[in-house]
């Protein structure tokens, strides 16, 4: 694969990496849930109905997901106490994001079904991908993660500090 196909908007899903590739035919939002592996996992914050993540092929620097523990793609099957928790860590992230990376501004949103670039289409996931004044000449210098994994990780300790304040608060 390589390493130069490095970003294009919002094709930068979770991609399945090559230690789980033997769960194929399972869901990975599912399976990460299950896990306890959170650093592995590059799972930020637990919450009651959802959960939040690092994406580990990143569109840019702290590009997070918040995902809910109920396996659909319908978005009208999240009941809405869950709709209302996945809301609340979305705003949440992006406080987080502000203090932990100091990113100017946002993306974020849902992409629904295949034709829409999800790359698991089966499970429900909003984005979050923060931006910085002159980050568009910082794309290259990202797509290095895609090979650095202790990037990600550096990114990962900083990052769950301020999750981890969160829930001694909640
Ligand atoms: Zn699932």
């Amino acid at each position: 694969m390589s390493q130069k196909v490095i970003w294009a908007p919002w094709r930068m899903e979770y991609i399945l990496d090559d230690n789980k590739q033997s769960l194929k035919n399972q869901c990975l939002f599912c399976q990460i849930a299950a896990e306890s592996a959170d650093r592995q996992n590059l799972v930020l914050y637990r919450g009651k109905h959802a959960y939040v993540m690092m994406n580990r092929y990143p569109y840019n620097n702290g590009h997070l997901m918040i995902i809910p523990f109920q396996h659909t793609n319908d978005l009208a099957q999240l009941p809405a106490p869950v709709f209302v928790e996945v809301m609340e860590l979305f705003r949440r992230s992006i406080a987080n994001l502000q203090q932990a990376l100091q990113a100017d501004g946002f993306n974020g949103g849902i992409n629904l079904g295949k034709i829409a670039g999800a790359g698991i289409d089966a499970h429900l996931h909003f984005h979050i991908v923060p931006r910085w004044q002159g980050d568009y000449n910082f794309m290259p210098v990202i797509g290095e993660t895609k090979v650095m994994p202790q990037h990600l990780l550096e990114t990962y300790d900083n990052l769950v500090q301020y999750f981890t304040a969160e829930r001694m608060e909640s």
